[in-house]
């Protein structure tokens, strides 16, 4: 038995060498394992399993390829890819899991979560998240022409950036009550999480919190098997 995690990939057309390394990855390290969890921002952004260019075909390919090869793939929403729906997990043979799930992998009890729900601190952020996770705007921004979706998809990348700038780095991080509360909710006792960009293994009061890398000049991915548990970064 054995598992891969990743998270924060941010792929899109602007950056091949990321989705060149993905195809990679996907070829030499994901296939030698039963699983691939995918815990949010797979993409950069994504408006609508209906809009397709050479990029999204691509992408989809290296997934359906993966799974019809036998391993078992898992997708949770990002921040940024929140709009992957049941026709992109359909076509690629991914299973969509909900933020957060709890599951056995390798017999350990996992909590996995994307991690942006832990940012409370970052309260513009939270306002907006409830906003756009609203069932209602979900389904009236999909029902916009193509065109006014990467209007609206770009003016609220462009007003996150600008926002984000002037946000202090604790702000942007989780919050430890935020944190504990997770942990005792789900009567947790290993919480995997992304969105915050910063890798890294942490001894909490009830438990261990490990935090996946995004991929940029490197990639991150982390392992488990019935043995270890194990949080890998390599060159891109
Ligand atoms: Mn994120």
């Amino acid at each position: 038995m054995s598992a891969c995690l990743i998270s924060d990939l941010h792929l899109q057309i602007e950056r091949p060498d990321l989705t060149l390394a993905f195809e990679k990855f996907i070829k030499n390290k994901a296939s030698s394992y039963e699983s691939l969890y995918i815990l949010g921002d797979l993409f950069e952004a994504w408006i609508g399993d209906d809009f397709n260019n050479e990029f999204t075909i691509r992408v989809k390919k290296i997934l359906k390829d993966l799974t019809l090869s036998g391993i078992n793939l898992y997708l949770m929403h990002g921040n940024r890819d929140f709009l992957l729906g049941e026709s992109f997990c359909k076509e690629v043979g991914a299973n969509l899991i909900e933020d957060p799930t709890k599951l056995n992998i390798c017999n350990k009890e996992v909590l996995l979560m994307h991690g942006d729900t832990l940012c409370i601190d970052d309260v513009d952020y939270q306002t907006f998240r409830s906003v756009v996770r609203d069932k209602k705007w979900k389904e009236d921004f999909l029902k916009k022409d193509i065109n006014e979706r990467i209007e609206v998809a770009k003016s609220l990348r462009d007003v996150s950036k600008i926002e984000n700038k002037d946000k202090s780095s604790e702000i942007m991080d989780v919050n430890q009550l935020a944190v504990n509360d997770v942990f005792q909710k789900n009567n947790a006792t290993l919480l995997i999480h992304g969105h915050t960009h910063r890798p890294q293994e942490h001894d909490e009061i009830y438990g261990r919190r490990i935090v996946l890398g995004d991929w940029d000049k490197d990639l991150w991915y982390l392992t488990i098997n019935n043995k270890k548990i194990e949080l890998i970064r390599e060159k891109i």
